[in-house]
């Protein structure tokens, strides 16, 4: 069994994830997409329960994927889930310096887990939860920008904040 683990904050989910995590799913028998909590980042708009959520929604039409979240090492999560693949979508050349040093650090800490990158859709590219965030907290329009089918949720829980 082929098995990724997609990790992120998804803070909320996007369309640019969204792709990734279809993209994914043709490569990979199995993908977990789990919310992480990434300590780097200030405080989350959504609760970790109500982004995973979120994800499951939106992914309901894609049969092998699982949702999740964890509190932890990212290696630690994937040797649990019997993952030995970690996807990561991948951006403008801003994306990749980060991405790249944790790719590497992950190999340190697990050699046999390898980061397989997946290049944007170039209608997301410019696409980021912190650009929908605030968008929101501006009351701006987010359709296209996040799935269709939890829009409306995304709005009320942030006109709820
Ligand atoms: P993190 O806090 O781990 O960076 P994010 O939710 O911001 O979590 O992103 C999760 C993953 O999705 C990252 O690999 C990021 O580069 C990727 N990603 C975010 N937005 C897009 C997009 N529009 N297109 C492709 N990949 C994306």
């Amino acid at each position: 069994m082929r098995r990724a683990v997609c990790p992120g904050s998804f803070d909320p989910v996007t369309m640019g994830h969204l792709d990734i995590f279809e993209r994914a799913s043709h490569m990979f028998d199995e993908v977990v997409v789990s919310v992480f909590v990434n300590p780097t980042k200030d405080k989350a708009l959504f609760p970790m329960d109500e982004r995973v959520e979120l994800i499951r929604k939106a992914t309901k039409q894609i049969p092998n994927i699982k949702v999740t979240c964890f509190s932890g090492l990212l290696n630690e999560f994937c040797r649990q889930q019997e993952a030995k693949f970690i996807v990561r979508g991948l951006r403008a050349f801003s994306d990749f310096e980060y991405e790249f040093q944790r790719a590497l650090l992950m190999k340190k800490i697990d050699h046999e887990i390898e980061t397989v990158f997946i290049m944007t859709d170039e209608k997301y590219s410019y696409l980021s939860s912190s650009g929908v965030r605030e968008m929101l907290y501006f009351g701006g329009d987010i359709t296209g920008f996040v799935p269709a089918c939890i829009q409306d949720d995304i709005m009320k829980r942030a006109r709820n904040v």
